[in-house]
């Protein structure tokens, strides 16, 4: 999906001129897209329909940059679709709540029962962990398991059968002791069976949950908006959880999960591991939907395309999380001279360099180097784009024979570049120090 999504992005960048023709020949791409990744046929063509409302090119003043108004259209109305537009329940410390998970069995209930209990505990909260499902054998074993390698109590039982039972005697039991989170795992069936659902009815009715939350594999693809749907018609979805975005799925049935609950996405599940779960972040997902900024992947392309010799050195840096101008600066002077760094960089997607725009990016980033030969070297030094105020900038501008605008875009640049590289060093395994050291001695 991604692939040719940044296809159709990079073709409207090779034009010069951007007419009706340039935008409809997109928007088909892009849907046709939106289609192989399983998003509902109705929601593709609404997609296009306001799309055009939006973008009149007629409308667009002469010399604005109409391929950013349209590239920016279509990111803002996937954005939309992802937001129900609907206030999500939100628990409140101290007081008792019921979170109830649903989904279809394998889709990661249990994992992430576990995860979301384990990352409100970090925060403070009093989580507590129930297991109504009676169905697998087993069950209570892996919910076990995970809760007490996270400290975190549960209940549960071998013998009771009674999955409607067990759901209520575990949240009464842990509301009486004040537990502020009580989250209620359910069991799932192989196919979508009106026994589940008749079951996910009855343990609703007994917990009465504040949340439900329904969990959904990112891989199921066209099955996404019934799945999602059936669910919703036996208990009330009020929030969706997507896992193992860890894989090669986009995850663009979380598209049609959305528009089927009309419920929000909150968090992502990116691995088997307690920890491996995000707060689910809509203009990331749709910019790695796009193609636009994939930076899931970047490790490997480190060491796929910089030098052994190299990489310690800018796995180090990248580390950090210190990401000042200065090791921006090092990083466009790669990417001048399209060395690995360079190349590497540039797979990240159109927006930083698109393909067949190298020459006009190259003269970019050229003019982003001579402005920052004009900051001083506290502000090269910095990670803090404010400690350059206004005045600052006139003078930078000033100094470089630039225009403030560019210093501006510049500083655009250098804060896209932080927020991306830090997120996406918080998800890596950075290999160990001693390693890296004893290699780049070598
Ligand atoms: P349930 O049947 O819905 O309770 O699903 P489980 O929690 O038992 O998960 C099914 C399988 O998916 C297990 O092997 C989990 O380790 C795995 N799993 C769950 N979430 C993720 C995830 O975000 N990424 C990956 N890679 N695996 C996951
Ligand atoms: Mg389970």
């Amino acid at each position: 999906l991604s692939r040719s999504i940044s296809r159709a992005m990079q073709q409207m960048n090779n034009t010069t001129v951007v007419d009706e023709k340039v935008l409809n020949d997109c928007l088909n791409e892009i849907s046709r897209a939106l289609l192989q990744a399983d998003v509902q046929f109705s929601m593709v063509r609404d997609m296009q329909t306001n799309i055009k409302k939006i973008v009149n090119l007629d409308d667009i003043a002469a010399g604005h940059n109409k391929r950013r108004i349209i590239q920016q259209a279509i990111f803002n109305e996937l954005c939309k679709m992802l937001d129900p537009g609907k206030p999500l329940f939100t628990p409140m410390k101290g007081k008792s709540s019921v979170i109830m998970f649903v989904g279809l069995q394998g889709s990661g209930k249990t994992t992430t029962c576990t995860k979301y209990a384990y990352y409100h505990q970090k925060k403070g909260w009093r989580p507590a962990l129930v297991c109504a499902d009676t169905f697998r054998a087993g069950a209570f074993d892996q919910l076990k398991q995970n809760a007490t390698k996270a400290k975190i109590p549960f209940y549960g039982s071998y013998m009771e059968s009674d999955p409607v039972k067990i759901a209520g005697e575990g949240v009464e039991r842990f509301k009486k002791e004040d537990y502020d989170l009580i989250i209620v795992d359910t069991s799932g069936r192989h196919k979508q069976e009106a026994a589940l659902f008749e079951e996910m009815r009855q343990v609703a009715e007994i917990t009465k949950p504040d949340l439900v939350i329904f969990v959904m594999d990112s891989s199921i693809g066209q099955a996404a908006f019934d799945q999602a749907q059936a669910f919703k018609q036996s208990v009330s979805v009020g929030a969706v959880i997507i896992t193992k975005m860890d894989g090669h799925a986009k995850g663009g049935g979380s598209l049609s999960a959305v528009a089927a609950t009309k419920s929000p996405v909150i968090f992502i599940g990116t691995g088997e591991h307690m920890d491996e779960f995000e707060v689910f972040d809509v203009e990331s997902f749709v910019r790695r939907l796009l193609g636009l900024r994939d930076w899931s992947g970047f490790m490997d392309k480190i060491h796929e395309v910089v030098p052994a010799d190299q990489q310690p050195e800018l796995v180090q840096k990248l580390s950090e999380r210190t990401f000042t101008f200065r090791l921006m600066y090092e990083l466009l002077q790669n990417l001048m001279k399209m060395g690995p760094v360079g190349q590497m960089l540039s797979a990240f997607g159109a927006e930083v360099m698109p393909k067949g725009q190298e020459k006009e990016s190259q003269a970019k980033f050229k003019r982003y180097m001579t402005i920052m030969d004009s900051m001083t070297d506290a502000e090269l030094d910095s990670t803090n784009p404010k400690l350059m105020n206004e005045s600052r900038i006139i003078r930078i501008a000033r100094g470089s024979g630039r225009t403030v605008q560019d210093v501006m875009e510049m500083i655009q640049l250098y804060k896209m570049f932080a927020k991306n590289l830090s997120k996406t060093m918080k998800g890596l395994k950075v290999p160990k120090k001693g390693g890296m050291n004893a290699r780049s001695q070598s």
